[in-house]
């Protein structure tokens, strides 16, 4: 792995603090900066344009925010924490008691140092965010509070943006993630810098499949990609949302909605070899993109490794998920648990023998004698390199993928990759990418 822990501290200080949306400058500024790790295609889609059944919505900008007290104290500003605002919010200025100013304000009294992270997209409100014990300190039924807000809502674009790598198949698979939040890090400045590194480093690589890493403001987002890409979305073969995938506690994984799909079966196989102990979670349509990804007109099979997932830590959409929280070595951790599952998909072909009618003759071809009889032990049992080469000639008819022989033979999968390659060099098979499911 090329990638180190500096590098992503690095861009976690320089992308923490901007405010990003589904739309605004943060997110363009937070493109720009991920174009010094990969070199991003960038797409903007006016607002207005119809999106299958949604439309592009305004553009959102804010610029200042801020409640002050009778003696002109500002008690929340948006220069502290960009989680104090309310993602969306109309401008306003105006003076308020709190009875009517209470509907405007959000905390969490089971966590009062949290400030927590709220929306309101498609609903013209304001609002402002902050922790219980802010609000108990500084609020009461008789001032009156001063409450300005400066943002922008007009007629501008979504951004999103890709990088395409090209493999020596057409047959591809997509890696996706958000960037629509703001200061927080598990979900998702976690995702987005791992998606970017992840591409870093498959663009050093020689490559079987292809491979679109997409970086999109969440489900608006991915419905403008398969709008805007609808004929390739269709054929591809299955994929990831990466979301959360920086937190201190255990890895999960929620399935593609196949549940049992060649993807399922690698991913699992895949953190079993390397030792992770880590929750299985069930496709459901709740949680992210996967949902829009995998709707009845694309069907992609997708799923999602995590480290404390989306809805299952206690600091979830607050501003405890920082820089604290969410480190850059479990980030690594998890960066690593990606490449060995998509080296892993990538090196899984269809195997075709050409010499199908009965065994070909080894000892010709310098593979039976040199072979040997040493024994390559596996997880479920004793081979040696001779039953790899036989086991693989007997299943190659090109029904079959090298996982699949894995499946059947308990042969470990890289040994099977790796007398693939020998075998396809003596011209006896041909591997061949694998289909849509
Ligand atoms: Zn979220």
């Amino acid at each position: 792995m090329i990638t180190t822990k500096e590098e992503i501290e690095a861009f976690y200080k320089k992308l923490f603090p901007i405010t990003r949306s589904l739309t605004g400058n943060g997110n363009l500024e937070t493109i720009r900066i991920l174009n010094e790790i990969i070199n991003l295609n960038v797409s903007k889609v006016p607002t207005g344009e119809k999106v299958f059944d949604w439309t592009i919505p305004n553009e959102w900008n804010i610029k200042e925010a801020w409640i002050k007290n009778t003696k002109g104290e500002k008690i929340i500003d948006i220069a502290n924490s960009n989680i104090h605002i309310m993602s969306y919010s109309e401008s306003i200025h105006t003076k308020l008691k709190l009875k009517e100013l209470a509907a405007h304000l959000f905390y969490l009294l089971e966590q009062p140092n949290a400030i927590p992270y709220k929306t309101s997209y498609y609903h013209r409100n304001w609002g402002f965010c902050l922790t219980y014990n802010d609000y108990k300190n500084n609020f009461n039924d008789e001032e009156e509070y001063e409450v300005f807000i400066d943002s922008e809502l007009k007629e501008g674009h979504l951004s999103y943006a890709d990088y395409l790598i090209e493999g020596k198949s057409q047959s591809e698979y997509l890696i996706s993630t958000y960037f629509c939040h703001p200061s927080m890090v598990n979900d998702n400045l976690s995702g987005v810098l791992l998606t970017a590194f992840l591409a870093k480093e498959f663009s050093k690589l020689s490559l079987n499949y292809s491979y679109r890493f997409v970086f999109i403001p969440e489900t608006i987002g991915a419905i403008t990609y398969c709008w805007k890409n609808e004929e390739k979305m269709k054929n591809l073969l299955g994929g990831f949302v990466v979301s959360c995938v920086a937190g201190p506690g255990k890895f999960g994984y929620k399935k593609t909605y196949l549940e049992n799909s060649l993807l399922d079966r690698i991913v699992n196989y895949t953190l079993f070899e390397n030792g992770i102990d880590f929750i299985k979670y069930p496709f459901e349509p709740q949680g992210s993109d996967e949902r829009q990804y995998s709707s009845p007109g694309f069907r992609i099979p997708v799923g999602l490794i995590t480290k404390d997932k989306f809805h299952e830590y206690e600091y979830y959409h607050t501003s405890l998920d920082d820089l604290n929280f969410a480190k850059p070595e479990y980030l690594i951790d998890s960066l690593k648990i990606y490449l060995e599952v998509i080296k892993n998909l990538d090196a899984n072909q269809k195997f075709i023998s050409l010499n199908p009618n009965c065994e070909p003759q080894l000892g010709r071809r310098g593979l039976y004698p040199t072979i040997g009889r040493r024994t390559i032990k596996s997880n479920t049992e004793s081979y040696n390199e001779l039953d790899v080469i036989l086991w693989l000639l007997f299943y190659g008819d090109g029904s079959l993928t090298l996982f699949e022989i894995h499946e059947k033979t308990g042969i470990a999968f890289a040994d099977l990759v790796n007398a693939a390659e020998i075998l396809k060099e003596k011209n006896l098979m041909n591997l061949m990418p694998v289909g849509k499911e």
